[in-house]
């Protein structure tokens, strides 16, 4: 009879976080796969937990995956362990749970610390509908491409990012979504420096430009408006002239309806200077 996959989560920068199932399962199985089993060792060492260790990541996993499943096959147990947070989010642990599921191995997630779900739930932003979309890719036209996608997105979006690529995933997105969007930056959740930035795309911009970025970084950005097959041009112009009736010049209150509600503005200042 085949053993069981367990995917551990492990704390994202709290070790308390580790709860006392995640620490129960890694003590009782078998062997351990990890992504860095340096990383792995430390948080073992602080569990007083001693256990064999595999290697499992990015590098190895075409060959260290079908190791792990035969060892499953044979009947011994293995818990999946992620530098940090949830093993198979943004990490290879995707491709061992899907190995492990063809093969009819069966997988227990085990609930605990994932960064995107921690930053979500602290950006201030709506939680009710949401896309997760990793990192971003790091080729340029991969990337635009990805962004035009996501300029009509109107649920939330969550992004991972390494604070090297952060400067250049701001301007990237500043390109593609505009100024305005609000993001909330997430940054070293749950450690001593832990910080969340709630600000537009274009303040975020200008704070990186004078503040180096230090430490992980979870973005997570408001979706766009609702599109304007949902917002008639009668609701849009009542939207700029209450605007203008708040004090906004007529400018800006026209490029503000706009862009909540995607109608072009000549349409809109025609609209409202009829
Ligand atoms: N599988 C993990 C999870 O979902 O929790 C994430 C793995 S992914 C390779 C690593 C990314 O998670 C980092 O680049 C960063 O975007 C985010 N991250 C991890 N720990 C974080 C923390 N303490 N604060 C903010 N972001 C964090």
């Amino acid at each position: 009879m085949s053993g069981t996959l367990y995917l551990v989560p492990t704390p994202i920068g709290n070790l308390g976080d580790i709860s006392a199932r995640c620490r129960d399962t890694l003590a009782a199985a078998d062997f351990i796969a990890a992504e860095d089993t340096r990383v792995s060792l430390k948080l073992l060492n602080h569990l007083e937990i001693k256990k064999p260790l595999v290697s499992y990541h990015e590098h190895n996993k075409l060959e260290s995956g079908p190791r792990i499943l035969a060892r499953l096959q044979n009947g011994e147990s293995c818990a999946l362990v992620t530098d940090a947070g949830c093993p198979a989010i943004s990490d290879p642990g995707e491709d061992l749970v899907r190995l492990c599921a063809e093969a009819g191995v069966p997988v227990v997630a085990l609930p605990g610390p994932c960064a995107a779900i921690t930053a979500l739930s602290v950006s201030a932003l709506p939680t009710g509908r949401f896309v997760f979309e990793g990192f971003l890719p790091a080729d340029k036209k991969e990337r635009k491409l990805r962004l035009g996608a996501l300029l009509r997105e109107e649920r939330t979006v969550i992004l991972y990012e390494a604070p090297h690529r952060l400067r250049e995933t701001l301007a990237a997105l500043l390109a593609a979504l505009g100024p305005e969007r609000r993001i909330s930056l997430c940054r070293e959740l749950t450690k001593l420096h832990e910080e969340v930035l709630r600000m537009t795309l274009g303040e975020a911009d200008a704070y990186f430009d004078a503040n180096e970025p230090r430490g992980e970084f979870v973005l997570v950005l408001d979706g766009a408006a609702p599109s304007r097959e949902e917002t008639t041009l009668e609701e849009a112009v009542a939207l700029a002239q209450a605007l203008i009736a708040g004090g906004m010049t007529k400018k800006d209150a026209v490029k503000q309806a706009a862009k909540d509600t995607g109608f072009a503005k000549n349409a809109l200042y025609d609209a409202i200077m009829k």
